[in-house]
């Protein structure tokens, strides 16, 4: 049974960025994917003026090869209705933001962390002993059971968190969940391929719905609480799409969704137990419109900031953590705050 000093559930910037921490700490490190690297996300792959500072300073310069065309975005539109809409620009005196494909620039980012990586691998259970944890996972590619054990163990599985399932049952009934779903269309349209656009008006989806190009692919989406049909609002925006924006679809290259919860708006982070902590999605980190690279990496630098110190002078990990991600907690809910203003509504109605 092979024996670490942290595992790192989750391949994505959260985890990424707990695993280059803590490998900077000397500290033996195994991040656990159960997916097959590169792995697709779902996400526009906008990376935000914080994320790419965050990104430089911990990991250097995003490699070309993660880039799409356009590879800078000059802002957000966000539209009012489907005639009138304000702009937000990126980074007005720079290139703007980087437009990016996750696949490539969450394999890099945990490529470059330095920990060992097992990919086709899925953590099915876990038991918090005394003295280290016992984890059970499954490798997919053998089918076969694998035991590993670790002092410290990191969620970084994205909104649906087995571990936070595990350790607080009654918490995670009381969350409330939304599906989100895209699509991927060769085509055209008249939208600005330089912005990424925001449509605000309800009738197109509960929290937004969501435009822009990468390598001339058509991407849309929108969002609406779990158990509610979002076909009417996907078929009403693709509509408007059409109509007012001239989008012509042609092959359809992808389909995708995925479901997300209430956690952000509400201020519902959940940062773990003993020596199991939750960060990026899992804990709770997700800023308004959907931006989540930014605190998926500051919150796994935290995590791994504390578990460092924790092992130096016996101070609690929990503790350390809850302590250093107070500010990033506060911006995230006041996020949302800012967002509902802008958009003149609640934007998780769910
Ligand atoms: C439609 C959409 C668009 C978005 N656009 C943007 C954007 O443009 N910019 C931005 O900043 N944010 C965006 N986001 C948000 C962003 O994608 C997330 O906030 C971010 O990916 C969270 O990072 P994470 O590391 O917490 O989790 P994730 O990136 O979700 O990574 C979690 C990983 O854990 C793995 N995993 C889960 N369970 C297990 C298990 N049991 N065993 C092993 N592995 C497991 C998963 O396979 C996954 O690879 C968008 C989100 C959506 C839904």
């Amino acid at each position: 049974m092979k024996k670490y000093d942290v595992v790192i559930v989750g391949s994505g910037p959260s985890g990424a960025a707990a695993a280059k921490g803590l490998v900077n700490e000397g500290l033996s490190v195994l991040v656990l994917e159960k997916k097959r690297l590169p792995r697709y996300k779902i996400c526009s792959g906008i990376i935000f003026k914080k994320s790419q500072d965050i990104t430089e300073k911990y990991f250097g310069e995003i490699p070309k090869s993660a880039y799409v065309s356009p590879e800078y975005l000059k802002g957000v539109r966000f539209w009012s209705d489907d005639e009138n809409y304000k702009d937000y620009p990126f980074n007005k005196d720079g290139l703007g933001a980087p437009n990016i494909w996750r696949s490539e620039y969450d394999y890099w980012l945990v490529n470059n962390s330095g920990a060992e990586i097992k990919d086709c691998c899925a953590l099915t259970d876990f038991d918090d002993t005394d003295d280290y944890i016992l984890l059970k996972a499954h490798d997919n590619l053998s089918s076969n059971v694998i035991e590993i054990k670790c002092k410290y163990l990191i969620s970084a599985e994205g909104g649906k968190s087995l571990i936070r399932a595990k350790l607080d049952p009654d918490f995670e009934k009381s969350l409330k969940w939304f599906t989100a779903y895209q699509n991927y269309y060769e085509g055209s349209s008249t939208l600005d391929p330089d912005f990424y656009h925001g449509f605000l008006e309800p009738q197109y989806g509960e929290v937004y719905a969501w435009f822009s190009v990468k390598n001339g692919l058509q991407i849309f989406g929108t969002a609406a609480a779990k158990g509610k049909k979002i076909k009417p609002y996907l078929l009403k925006y693709t509509e408007l799409l059409e109509k007012k924006f001239n989008l012509k679809r042609g092959k359809i290259v992808r389909k995708s969704g995925c479901i997300g919860n209430n956690m952000c708006p509400e201020g519902k982070f959940y940062l773990g137990k003993n020596n199991v902590l939750l960060v990026g999605e899992a804990a709770g980190f997700l800023n308004a419109f959907g931006e989540g690279i930014s605190c998926a990496l500051t919150s796994g630098l935290f995590a791994a900031d504390a578990i460092s110190k924790s092992i130096k002078s016996d101070d609690n990990a929990l503790e350390l953590y809850t302590d250093l991600t107070k500010r990033e907690r506060k911006q995230t809910t006041t996020s949302w705050r800012l967002g509902a203003r802008l958009a003149g509504r609640d934007l998780m109605p769910i």
